[in-house]
């Protein structure tokens, strides 16, 4: 351990003197000796940084936070080489992470530092060329989502999130609401469906939730099987505690992805909501494959994440999906994004083209 850590300060001297050759010559010696871990992702990356070579650099430290998300050597990296290609928006959100999760006072004061730089550049050098339509925000670019995708998984090319566009670094709202959002804004959803209306929302999108809050309707229900705040009930989707023909509308996205008996969940969705009622049912799902990849023997959260793409993942949906929302007696009328909206909307926005909105009615 000693010897491991001897390198590393050995190489970081050498780093501040400017010999990149040397420096380099004791990182594969480093690599040879325990492979590519976080510290070798991290020391090469200073390397290729301190040699101007940024894309390779970001490459590098991508790789390495695919071993660890949380790495702070990493991300403060990550930080100070977004900074230094003038992505201000992405490096200030990275050194807010790093305060929430560091306790190390000398990386909170490098932190710091970087803040004031940050601060005090000009950010017009980028042009907002996006905008946000839930906090109405001119941004320069909406955030990566920082999650790992295995080779098996990218294989089935998943119609889901836009994982390059994917927060606001305003208000943190994902691509799917932002989108949903689009979708209702543009179909009067809130109007037709909404107001003066029973609804349930499962598993609530913070943001959608607050402009439903301010709507008028009859009754809103959210609802979640882990119940994280006050205002949402403690709802088991296969088992809802509500009579039959209960709900005008459903909102219901990107859940029954995470359920293991979800013809039971669809049933109990179709159940409660009242005839000819509407539900949102967005989820992943692969149009690669007609029938879902599911396999009830998957149960540790690594097998889950290398073959469903989430730890908390149950199956990839093929295009039955939209077979068993038959099969269980809703009509389904999914609305096409290309119908409503543009690649150059896609691209303003944030939002997956490819996403169109899954809808259904009773
Ligand atoms: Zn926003």
């Amino acid at each position: 351990m000693a010897i491991k850590q001897n390198i590393l300060i050995a190489i970081e001297c050498n780093i501040n003197k400017g010999n990149l050759r040397r420096a380099k010559e004791l990182l594969s010696h480093y690599y040879t000796q325990y492979g590519m871990d976080e510290a070798y992702c991290s020391t090469m990356a200073v390397i290729h940084i301190h040699g101007g070579q940024y894309p390779s650099a970001q490459v590098i430290l991508e790789q390495g936070l695919r071993i660890n998300a949380i790495n702070l050597d990493l991300l403060f990296n990550l930080a100070f080489l977004q900074f230094l290609r003038g992505d201000i928006i992405y490096a200030g959100y990275l050194c807010e992470k790093i305060q929430t999760l560091s306790n190390d006072e000398n990386l909170i004061t490098e932190v710091r530092d970087l803040i004031s730089k940050i601060d005090s550049s000009d950010p017009s050098v980028k042009r907002a060329n996006h905008r946000c339509n839930i906090c109405s925000s001119e941004v320069n670019r909406f955030l990566p989502w920082g999650g790992y995708i295995s080779p098996a998984v990218s294989e089935y090319q998943i119609i889901g999130s836009d994982i390059e566009n994917f927060s606001c670094p305003r208000c943190r709202a994902h691509d799917r609401e932002r989108h949903m959002v689009l979708f209702f804004d543009t179909l009067d959803f809130w109007q037709e469906n909404i107001i003066g209306r029973r609804v349930l929302h499962m598993a609530p999108e913070k943001h959608i939730k607050k402009i439903i809050d301010l709507l008028g309707t009859v009754e809103y229900v959210r609802g979640d099987l882990y119940p994280t705040s006050n205002d949402v009930k403690r709802i088991n989707i296969t088992n809802i505690n509500y009579e039959n023909n209960h709900f005008d509308f459903i909102i219901c996205n990107h859940v029954l992805e995470h359920i293991v008996d979800d013809q039971k969940a669809i049933k109990e969705l179709y159940r409660v909501l009242k005839p000819g009622g509407k539900a949102v049912l967005q989820t992943p799902y692969s149009a690669k494959i007609k029938v879902s990849y599911e396999d009830e023997t998957i149960v540790a959260e690594q097998n889950r994440l290398e073959k469903f793409g989430q730890a908390d993942h149950v199956r990839i949906y093929g295009l039955d999906f939209f077979e068993r929302l038959k099969a269980a007696g809703f009509e389904v009328a999914i609305i096409q994004n290309s119908s409503l909206f543009t690649k150059e909307d896609a691209f303003h926005y944030g939002f997956n083209e490819k996403e169109d909105l899954i809808l259904v009615q009773k």
